[in-house]
């Protein structure tokens, strides 16, 4: 039996380099407990491989932007389920159930070009740097309003969930703000934005693949906003897999014999078209 998964190289879009990811395995199924940004960061990272393209390696998943890992985990549900997304909602008018889909892929690019566009419209200067404690060069704004800021990663976010709610804007600025650098202008230009401001800059500029849509239930043409999040539904969706697991393993250790451990390596594709088979036989 051939176990090696196959790799997709994905460019990044924040940071230098590519990101290879392989398919998902069964053994990744089984690792996924939660939709948390713990469980995410820890799936990122059994999914990237090693490449010599430069770009992050395993074990960096928790030092990559936010942004970077949303739109890592887009690809990985691409890669592994198909571009469109389709969820199902009960109309708060009526009550009838209707589906909503589009494609992820488009939802990505939209995103990300509003990103670069803010980019043009908000920063003066920008250049990539490790933070302290970190290995991966991240992208750190001179903004024209005088603020010095980096985008936030895995690593402020895990931090937050030990802080107080109140205090988690407080404390991700903080750790996100170069006061030094803001305040050192030789310029003696002054910093005009207020906290709010440059946490709405530092969205736009890091922005998550987490959004309200618009929609409308086609049995009563009411209206409602629907709430979708890549992080979430990517891992919501491999909870769903991993409950069937164990029914995939049954059929195909009774028809092949193969061992517990090479059917949960096997590619999720390549584990469920054998399972099919068995079925239809
Ligand atoms: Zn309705």
């Amino acid at each position: 039996m051939d176990l090696r998964l196959p790799a997709v190289h994905v460019p990044l879009k924040m940071l230098p380099g590519v990101a290879a990811l392989r398919q998902i395995s069964g053994h990744d199924e089984q690792a996924i407990i939660d939709t948390d940004s713990i469980t995410a960061i820890n799936l990122l990272d059994r999914l990237l491989v090693d490449t010599h393209l430069g770009g992050i390696k395993p074990g960096q998943a928790v030092n990559l932007p936010t942004a970077e890992r949303d739109f890592l985990l887009a690809q990985v549900y691409i890669d592994n389920f198909g571009d469109r997304i389709a969820s199902n909602h009960d109309c708060v008018h009526c009550g009838a159930r209707y589906e909503i889909s589009f494609s992820l892929s488009e939802l990505v690019t939209r995103v990300d070009s509003e990103r670069l566009k803010k980019i043009k419209e908000l920063v003066e200067f920008s250049e990539s740097k490790i933070a302290a404690g970190a290995d991966v060069a991240i992208p750190h704004f001179l903004l024209k309003n005088g603020v010095a800021l980096r985008v936030p990663t895995g690593r402020e976010e895990l931090q937050l969930l030990k802080t107080d709610p109140d205090q988690a804007e407080a404390v991700l600025l903080a750790c996100c703000i170069n006061t030094e650098a803001s305040a050192d202008h030789d310029s003696g230009k002054a910093i005009t934005a207020s906290q709010p401001e440059i946490l709405q800059a530092m969205e736009a500029l890091a922005p998550l693949l987490e959004l309200d849509m618009d929609s409308r239930c086609p049995e009563c043409e009411g209206e409602q906003q629907v709430h979708f999040a890549i992080q979430g539904y990517l891992l919501n969706t491999l909870l769903v897999c991993k409950s069937r697991l164990l029914q995939e393993i049954h059929a195909l250790a009774s028809t092949y014999h193969w061992s517990l451990d090479d059917i949960l390596a096997l590619p999720r594709h390549q584990r469920l078209a054998l399972f099919e088979h068995i079925e239809d036989s």
